[in-house]
């Protein structure tokens, strides 16, 4: 009782609001206002999982079975904020849940069918201890919550380096490629890994997850699910 009064009267003085644009949420709306839900750049890219931009963006590094993600990425998009929240404000419960929301959307399309292992993309030990948690293994136990007998596996592990945003694309690969190995090897191999990440860029560190994945497992299917993912230019 006195939990709830407590919640009450903190919603009025901190009233919940939408993570993309800022108004208060009214009752049945949770981190997004259904006016920016509606208007999110959904990709679509689940309608056809085996070939689609980001599929073909990945492949070229390695044999990539089905590649989605919610909504493109813009850098000053209102809708990046979301990211930036789920990455760097603390708010893991977010990624979480908008990455459970759509995978339930997409699981009756077959999307996860096969998938044994989920893996997110790894921060490395340092990066883990300054933000106090990886928001990528959110979203994969969000994707977790939906997909059946899958299990959020550690796999990979990622050794620190600098930052990857002022590097062109052949040096963020170069830098990625060096910066994860397989850490746990086991028997038998998973049959069906899926990746995991909250935003996918050049898609230069999904690759080299991939790269590093298929040369341990290489009888493995791979997949890739990600919360956001910027145009190919
Ligand atoms: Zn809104």
């Amino acid at each position: 009782m006195l939990r709830r009064l407590t919640d009450a009267l903190l919603s009025v003085v901190y009233p919940d609001v939408c993570l993309v644009c800022g108004r208060v949420l009214v009752a049945g709306e949770r981190d997004i206002c259904v006016r920016c839900l509606l208007d999110m750049p959904h990709t679509g890219f689940h309608h056809s999982p085996e070939w689609n931009n980001l599929h073909e963006r990945l492949m070229c590094h390695a044999p990539i079975h089905r590649a989605t993600a919610l909504f493109h990425y813009e850098k000053h998009s209102p809708y990046a904020s979301l990211i930036h929240r789920v990455k760097y404000s603390g708010l893991p419960s977010v990624g979480r849940r908008i990455a459970r929301d759509y995978a339930s959307q997409i699981a009756q399309t077959g999307f996860f069918d096969g998938v044994d292992a989920i893996q997110p993309v790894p921060l490395s030990l340092r990066r883990i201890i300054s933000r106090g948690y990886n928001q990528s293994h959110a979203v994969a136990m969000g994707v977790a919550d939906v997909a059946g007998a899958a299990a959020v596996m550690d796999l990979l592990g990622a050794r620190h380096h600098s930052s990857q945003t002022r590097k062109n694309a052949a040096d963020r690969l170069a830098n990625a490629r060096h910066t994860f190995f397989v850490s746990r090897k086991i028997s038998p191999a998973p049959a069906h890994i899926l990746i995991v990440d909250d935003v996918i860029t050049t898609g230069a560190t999904l690759a080299a997850c991939a790269e590093a994945l298929h040369a341990a497992f290489p009888e493995s299917i791979l997949s890739v699910f990600a919360l956001a993912a910027t145009r190919l230019s």
